[in-house]
């Protein structure tokens, strides 16, 4: 018997289990294997891919040094390239293994749970019961349900950084944020890469705006890109027939193929229903604002609750449901200061309230747009590009928004903490940005609405101020 359960130890379930374990409460955690343990973001998301892009980006910067004389681009050895992955990989692996939360009084079984009951789980035969029981079980890629698919071996995040030779095209199903990452990633490399997307602009949820500044950028790189495109059918393992956006049936041949159409949440593996949790008609387990399903003992979060599927919202999730079970008070899940960012270069770097949104719900908003063309910074690092777009409530409120800048996600922080807090943008203006940091954009917002106060007849008044005064 345990207090606390928790199936999954990925980003969401380590924030659970350790804290309640810092509370001296009796702890499980499962997950199927060691080398599990981190989740998707240790193991096959966040970290291979950032460190994957990080050396793309080094080897873009030798490319583009070529322009002062200084640099000739060898072939990339993608070896080595994945070698440097797994080591940055296995630096954060020493704090996040089974041996190690053990030693720290945590309980770990290694296997694959499923329920048995509304309070009990089974693994390896053993069964365990729970007080409370938290799935987070995390997400798969969605499979692509097209004739003759079960003949192509399809890379996904899962098996693309265990690439030991680059790919000469490498054809990306789906432009969402890891496909897009990846597109770029491989591009730098020196692989041709395809972008094939259903929409009409990639990355759906930015505003498209903000989304074609990368398109733009990558487009220069060589990614190529086909939109408003549907995958029909494969007429062999390595060529993909789709319907362009003219209707045009066409084929494009490739040596490699990455999934990247979605992620389905890892809940239908684990005889829920034993444990009385409703199922929905989408697969996704029927929870409220607490994350709690229709058994009240048993919690969701992270990508297994479906919503936002980044390492913070699990984060998140986990950190208000450890309040929730400790105040009399308990606070829905709210998703209002949410933020994310997508780790192109240059970043896009998204908050609060989409445009769509405030539109839906009839609040009264501004639109300001702080271009980067006569930003220094951006002048001197070669990125007017850049694009921000804010909304402001009448009280001068942040109400969300978007930049797409290098390093945007550094840049939006005090943007996401001025939303959270209740602080105005126009007092970001009295804040003392060392020139030339790259955030001073965010005063040059503040000055947008600042020079706004000044109507003719404030003009005129403050001139009359400085000619009265000796
Ligand atoms: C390529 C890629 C890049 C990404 N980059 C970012 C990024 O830059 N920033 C960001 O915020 N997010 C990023 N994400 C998303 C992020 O990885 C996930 O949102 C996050 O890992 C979700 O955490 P989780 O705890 O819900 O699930 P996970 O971290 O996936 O953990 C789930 C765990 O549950 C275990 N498990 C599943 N079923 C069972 C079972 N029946 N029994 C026992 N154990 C089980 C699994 O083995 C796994 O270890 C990325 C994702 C991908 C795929």
């Amino acid at each position: 018997m345990y207090d606390v359960i928790v199936i999954g130890a990925g980003s969401g379930g380590l924030n659970i289990a350790v804290f309640m374990n810092m509370l001296k409460l009796n702890v499980l955690l499962i997950d199927k294997s060691d080398p599990n343990i981190g989740g998707d973001c240790l193991n096959t998301g966040c970290i291979p891919s950032k460190a994957l892009l990080h050396v793309a980006s080094l080897i873009q910067k030798g490319e583009e040094a070529k322009r002062f004389g200084s640099y000739s681009k060898k072939n990339t050895n993608l070896k080595k390239v994945m070698e440097y992955v797994k080591n940055q990989q296995h630096i954060i692996r020493e704090h996040e293994n089974a041996f190690y939360f053990k030693q720290k009084g945590i309980d770990v079984v290694l296997g694959h749970a499923k329920f048995i009951s509304d309070r009990s789980v089974v693994v390896n035969n053993d069964i365990f019961v729970g007080k409370k029981i938290i799935i987070a079980t995390g997400s798969r890629p969605r499979k692509l349900d097209i004739p003759n698919a079960n003949k192509v071996k399809f890379l996904t995040n899962e098996s693309i950084f265990e690439l030991t030779k680059l790919p000469k095209r490498l054809l990306v199903l789906g432009g969402g944020p890891i496909g897009i990452e990846m597109a770029q990633a491989f591009q730098r490399l020196g692989t041709s890469v395809t972008v094939l997307h259903t929409g009409s602009m990639i990355l759906n949820k930015e505003d498209p705006e903000i989304a074609e500044v990368v398109y733009d950028q990558l487009k220069k790189e060589g990614v190529e890109f086909i939109l408003n495109a549907k995958p029909l059918a494969f007429d062999s393992s390595k060529i993909l027939v789709f319907e362009d956006g003219k209707q045009h049936e066409r084929r494009i041949h490739f040596d490699e193929i990455l999934l990247s159409i979605g992620r389905t949440p890892n809940v239908d593996h684990l005889d829920v229903e034993k444990a009385k949790i409703k199922i929905l008609d989408n697969g996704n387990l029927k929870l409220n604002k607490y994350l709690q399903t229709t058994n009240k003992r048993v919690y969701v979060l992270g990508d297994a609750a479906g919503s936002f599927m980044f390492t913070h919202a699990a984060e998140t999730q986990a950190s208000q449901m450890i309040k929730n079970f400790f105040s009399p008070f308990r606070k829905k899940i709210t998703y209002e200061n949410m933020a994310w960012v997508t780790y192109t270069d240059p970043e896009i770097a998204t908050f609060g309230i989409s445009e769509q949104d405030l539109q839906t719900s009839q609040k009264k908003f501004r639109k300001v747009i702080v271009p980067f063309t006569d930003d220094d910074r951006a002048i001197t690092d070669e990125y007017q590009f850049g694009k921000m777009i804010l909304f402001v409530c009448k009280k001068g409120l942040l109400l969300g928004g978007s930049v797409v800048a290098p390093k945007a996600g550094e840049i939006i922080q005090e943007l996401l903490l001025a939303k959270s807090k209740n602080i105005k943008l126009t007092e970001l203006y009295d804040k003392i940005y060392p020139y030339p940091v790259a955030s001073r954009i965010n005063r040059s917002a503040a000055s947008l609405l600042l020079r706004e106060k000044l109507t003719p007849r404030t003009k005129k008044f403050l001139k009359w101020i400085f000619n009265m005064k000796k």
